[in-house]
């Protein structure tokens, strides 16, 4: 089976008319639905249980986007039980099978794209073009992965030996838990649950509380593709009960996070622990948050970096793991990309996902209040440019916030604020800017925008980040082209959308067979 090779799904045209009413139409179609009630599914069953909480809208925080239920211990063992029974039978699968099933579904999520994306838009206030992407890229995990299924299904090559042959082949580990952050709330889970189905696991999926509806999508199209029951089962619950028991399950075989550095070491440390009954070291993927820096020198073309910086800085209001978080000039343009900066964020308009503002709400209280709060912390750390303030509305708006002159070594230099808030550093000169991109604990995402090609090679060798950019943004990572993951205290850096994926979620096995 051969396919054409990988493209990218190409993005909505959203100044086409036509777009934007079917936009329309299918956030009408979403929000006659608000209030749904979720069920959890196991081996395909769907499951209610009384206990249950809600999700809600960001744009206006009283409108509940759907109710799931709490999963219990009860409820974590039954998916664990299921999910091991059903891997007997899908690691045995044809891989051209499973490729096969793997386009189906993405032709499904194709003709769903503006259902999902208006998903995303009421549930964690996404705008349009921001909730497109995120369904392009689930998309392109679909379409990328149906191809790595084919891949490693061909081994690798070992050394001849006299009378003997020996074959390199991958198997899959079993029982993968999958634990997805709120803020890509199709494109993440799918990626991580995606990889350890292609490559022949089945999977426990914990969705985030805050978007329990969006990845139900998920499931949905998995089913009308064909994925047999069992083989991705959903378990919606809290992070410290559902998350936690399957974390610390000892017939859990693998578990693939994406979200906070505090909740991921603590995976980590709990996941190293060997339980009762346990007959394997868990393996983790881990990837966490960043403190990303866009460094502009002064050979920059400083009208293209500085709107770089804008997006960066505040695309989904700054809740992206890879947004450029500081901005980091050198001392000749200081004064000017600032102001330029400046002028721009304030031209952003903040107000409801659903109206396709540039600026959109926070994903919920909890997080209006830390970023508040860090928001307070940077009044007295830097010199506020812009911002400072809630924003008006029903939901959690925030305006989009600027300090200048921080310190490299301040609180709102070094600590993932995770909302619309920038640090714009002052360095000295180039190598001073790379140092000060460098001194966090995290390793993300950079860009670096400068012409200069020895300052260009300067930033490959010593950025220390898992995704860097030089001369443009430092968000949007496309599978194939981006593949995505960070180092130091940003994870594992297991790089979803890339060619060693799928090896995290396998394990080699040599045959040798001697023939006389
Ligand atoms: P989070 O609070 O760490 O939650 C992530 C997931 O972990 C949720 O499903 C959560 O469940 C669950 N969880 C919480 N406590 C747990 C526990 N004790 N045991 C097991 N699971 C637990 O992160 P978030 O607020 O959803 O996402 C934002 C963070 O993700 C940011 O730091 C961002 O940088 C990072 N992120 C990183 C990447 C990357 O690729 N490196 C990509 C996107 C986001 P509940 O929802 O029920 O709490």
């Amino acid at each position: 089976m051969a396919l054409p090779e990988f493209r990218n799904e190409p993005f909505t045209d959203f100044s086409a008319e036509a777009n934007q009413k079917l936009m329309r139409e299918a956030i009408a179609a979403v929000e006659a639905r608000m209030g749904l009630e979720l069920p959890a599914v196991v081996g395909g069953e769907r499951l209610h249980v009384p206990d249950r909480f809600e999700s809600r809208n960001p744009s206006k925080k009283e409108e509940v986007v759907a109710r799931a239920p709490l999963g219990s211990r009860e409820l974590v063992d039954r998916a664990v039980d299921v999910a091991w029974l059903a891997f007997r039978a899908w690691k045995r699968v044809p891989p051209e099978d499973k490729a096969a099933l793997f386009l189906r579904a993405a032709e499904l999520l194709r003709r769903r794209k503006f259902e999902a994306a208006a998903w995303m838009v009421l549930e964690v206030g996404k705008n349009w073009a921001e909730a497109d992407a995120d369904v392009a890229e689930a998309i392109d995990h679909l379409e990328y992965f149906a191809r790595e299924i084919l891949r490693y299904a061909e081994g690798k090559p070992t050394t001849p030996h006299p009378h003997e042959v020996s074959y390199y082949t991958y198997e899959p580990l079993g029982v993968v838990a999958v634990i997805p952050p709120w803020n890509f709330p199709l494109a993440i889970p799918m990626g991580m649950a995606l990889g350890a189905i292609a490559a022949g696991n089945t999977v426990v999926l914990k969705p985030s509380s805050d978007a329990p509806a969006t990845v139900y999508t998920f499931l949905e199209v998995m089913e009308q593709a064909g994925l047999p029951p069992g083989v991705l089962n959903l378990v919606p619950g809290s992070g410290s009960v559902v998350g936690d028991l399957l974390v610390t399950h000892p017939r859990v075989r693998m578990v693939a996070f994406t979200g906070s550095r505090e909740v991921g070491c603590r995976i980590y440390e709990q996941a190293a622990r060997v339980q009762p009954g346990q007959v394997w070291l868990k393996r983790v993927i881990a990837e966490m948050g960043g403190k990303n820096a866009v460094v502009v020198a002064e050979d920059a073309d400083l009208e293209e970096a500085v709107a770089a910086a804008v997006t960066s800085g505040y695309g989904y209001q700054g809740q992206k793991c890879s947004a450029g978080s500081r901005l980091v000039v050198t001392g000749p343009v200081y004064d000017r990309v600032v102001e330029a900066f400046v002028e721009r964020v304030r031209g952003l308009r903040v107000g409801p996902a659903k109206d396709n503002y540039p600026v959109g709400p926070v994903i919920n209280e909890r997080a209006y209040r830390t970023i508040l709060e860090y928001i307070e912390v940077g009044k007295r750390e830097g010199r506020l440019l812009c911002g400072g303030e809630p924003a008006d509305g029903e939901g959690y708006y925030i305006q989009p916030t600027v300090f200048a002159d921080v310190s490299p070594h301040a609180r709102i230099g070094q600590e993932e604020i995770f909302g619309p808030v920038v640090a714009v550093i002052r360095a000295r000169d180039f190598d001073h800017a790379l140092e000060i991109a460098n001194a966090t604990d995290y390793g993300l995402t950079g860009a670096v925008f400068t012409r200069d090609p020895d300052r260009i090679a300067k930033a490959r060798a010593e950025f220390h980040c898992g995704n860097l950019y030089i001369n443009r943004k430092c968000t949007g990572a496309l599978v194939g082209v981006h593949p995505f993951g960070g180092f130091n205290m940003s994870g594992t850096d297991a790089k979803v959308g890339g060619p060693d994926y799928l090896l995290w979620f396998l394990q080699p096995k040599v045959t040798s067979i001697k023939y006389r």
